[in-house]
């Protein structure tokens, strides 16, 4: 029985001529109606007849381009998608190669060549492998792979030639972990779900997984992996049915749902932090947490790039409140975090260019009962691009969240040494004191470094104060242990600053023996009328004589506190406004003889 196909013809293209088919059921007949037609016959002895059947139903199942060719005949069988994207003649063509070529880049035609070359004098078996780019309708080159092999008869002669070509683009549209369809498939079908309805209303929720990486790194990847899936199957369970879960980078899921209020969003987030609670596999010492961020179309945004940002931005919010909840997104918060963003990048700029735009004023420390300079704290400021003077609480934490505090740390602490030994010639035990936050006594180098100064700068290392200073995100306690310690012993006086905030407490008192601790201006700013805070920083002060340590209280703005802190507390150094602010080198000497003098 033959059956006859029609077909779009284009142009005098060659070897397009009826051919026939037994198969009844044959989906080769297209619909469209106004394609030109013509006759094609598919010879029945032919062993392209004898695959159709399994050609269309793989061709209605993949994206791929497919193409079989009849070894004897030359006559090579095509998928459809060959006709919708190349705009190629036909699903029957005699001469394949010659057809592709004008569509292959033309520095890569040679491989098509070459892979038809071998394909012509293949074995069965052999496995023919190459990467073109080739242009689709819309004039646009794309990377392919192209992949062929040869099939035997029932004499092993080569009979049937079979490939396959896949856009490398499209190809990876799953997470080959959990399956789930991947970033490029969530931004495809956020954009149908946009442009399908005028009016679409929802909302896209991005999770992601809060300390991820320390079960990677506990358990190793094949747990680390099956906690994935789990995570992605119990999430999705938790989704209603029409809302697919997908997959976007590392450890982070997204689903959109249409039609929402903050509320369900809200509780389809408590059900998911629940399952996290119940990764099975995974010790119960660590938890998983995650955080969401979710973002409202069209309020927030209404296309899908900048719905995916917000998304983004949003659970970074709701990270930088703690994790373990979710955020909606907030154009205030935002605002910031881009503000953040590009001061971090000027920061970057400038470091690169030597601290360019950095610098340290001074603000004095006077000996309590005599008044006299002992020395000074060097507080680091940056200039914006405006040439505004930025405060360093604005800025530390970026530096510190980036580990650019790192170069910057050594610019400080070089530059504070030089100033230093500069002013010792005035005043040879004037005490230089420098802010190092607890992050900065990771850095393995940093000993190194500081030792290497103090013998450049030929410093009296007694002279050198180190305050430090809370700090979030510390890893190695044992090497911070040891490195003060070795600064310690280097002669370095160490001082806890903000004592009574924060880490600065009475437990790390126990484990890092200090020199000095610093009171912190909270605790002083009220004391004139609060009973209750004077008992306290005279009973703090008196607890570290007893151990040895000296005070230096920080905040003293007026006489009276001064006069106070000094007799009634028995301060050993005061810092404050009274004294001095911090300033520049230049206007700091002019200070010193003002108080000296005084
Ligand atoms: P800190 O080390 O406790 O520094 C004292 C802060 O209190 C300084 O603020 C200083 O200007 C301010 N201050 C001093 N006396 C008074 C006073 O009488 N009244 C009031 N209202 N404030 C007073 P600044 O310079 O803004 O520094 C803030 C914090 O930034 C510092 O607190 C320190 O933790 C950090 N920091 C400053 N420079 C550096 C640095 O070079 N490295 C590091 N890691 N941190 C730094
Ligand atoms: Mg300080
Ligand atoms: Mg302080």
């Amino acid at each position: 029985m033959t059956c006859i196909f029609k077909f779009r013809f284009a142009g005098s293209l060659t070897g397009v001529s009826k051919m026939h088919c037994r198969d009844k059921r044959d989906n080769f007949k297209r619909k469209s109606k106004n394609m030109d037609t013509n006759l094609f016959q598919l010879d029945e002895n032919s062993p392209l007849s004898r695959i159709k059947t399994y050609f269309d139903a793989l061709q209605n199942s993949t994206d791929e381009y497919l193409f079989a060719m009849d070894v004897s005949t030359r006559q090579v069988m095509l998928s459809k998608n060959f006709l919708r994207d190349f705009n190629f003649p036909d699903i029957l063509v005699d001469d394949f190669a010659a057809l592709l070529t004008p569509f292959v880049w033309h520095e890569d035609r040679e491989i098509l060549e070459s892979a038809m070359n071998e394909l012509d004098s293949a074995n069965a078996g052999v496995e023919i492998f190459g990467e073109l780019r080739l242009m689709n309708r819309n004039g646009e080159y794309g990377w392919v792979s192209l992949r062929m092999g040869v099939g035997a008869d029932e004499f092993g002669q080569p009979e049937l030639a079979a490939g396959i070509i896949s856009r490398m683009d499209i190809k990876v549209k799953a997470d080959h972990i959990t399956g789930l369809l991947n970033r490029n498939a969530f931004h495809l079908a956020l954009m149908k779900e946009l442009n399908n309805s005028g009016d679409a209303h929802g909302a896209v929720v991005f999770v992601g997984l809060d300390n991820f990486q320390l079960i990677n790194e506990t358990y190793g990847y094949e747990v680390s992996d099956n906690a994935l899936r789990q995570i992605a199957q119990d999430i999705t369970n938790i989704l209603p049915v029409d809302i697919p879960l997908y997959k976007l980078d590392n450890d982070m899921f997204a689903f959109f749902v249409s039609d929402v209020y903050p509320e369900e969003i809200e509780i389809i987030f408590s059900s998911i932090q629940l399952c996290m609670r119940e990764i099975r596999n995974i010790d119960d010492t660590i938890y998983c947490t995650a955080s969401a961020g979710a973002v409202f179309y069209p309020d927030d945004a209404d296309d899908v790039v900048t719905l995916m940002r917000y998304a983004e931005v949003a659970l970074e919010f709701a990270r930088q409140k703690g994790k373990d909840q979710i955020a909606f997104f907030d154009a205030a918060f935002y605002e910031r975090w881009r503000y953040d963003l590009g001061m971090q990048n000027l920061m970057q700029n400038s470091i690169a260019r030597g601290c360019e735009d950095f610098f340290l004023c001074y603000q004095p420390q006077v000996n309590a009962k005599t008044g006299e300079l002992v020395g000074a704290e060097a507080l680091l400021r940056w200039y914006d691009r405006d040439g505004s003077v930025v405060a360093p609480m604005q800025f530390i934490p970026l530096l510190e969240k980036s580990r650019m505090i790192i170069p910057v740390g050594h610019w400080i602490i070089e530059n504070a040494i030089k100033t230093a030994k500069h002013w010792h010639s005035f005043m040879p035990k004037f005490e230089i004191s420098v802010n190092i936050s607890l992050y900065q006594l990771e850095e393995h180098m940093l000993y190194e470094f500081v030792k290497d100064c103090i013998e450049r700068y030929d410093i009296d290392p007694t002279t050198i104060v180190f305050e430090l200073t809370e700090s979030h995100n510390i890893y190695d306690w044992d090497f911070v242990n040891k490195q003060f310690q070795a600064f310690h012993d280097l002669g370095i006086k160490i001082s806890m600053d903000d004592f009574g905030m924060g880490y600065s407490n009475l437990s790390f008192l126990k484990n890092f023996r200090c020199n000095q601790i610093k009171i912190d201006r909270v605790f002083v700013e009220d004391i004139l009328n609060s009973e209750y805070d004077r008992q306290l920083v005279k009973h703090i002060i008196m607890m570290c004589h007893a151990v040895g340590m000296e005070v230096c209280v920080e905040g003293i703005e007026d006489e009276p506190t001064y006069i106070y802190v000094r007799d009634v507390c028995g301060a050993d150094i005061i810092q404050g406004f009274y004294f001095g602010y911090p300033e520049t080198p230049d206007v700091f000497v002019k200070r010193f003889e003002t108080i000296n003098k005084a």
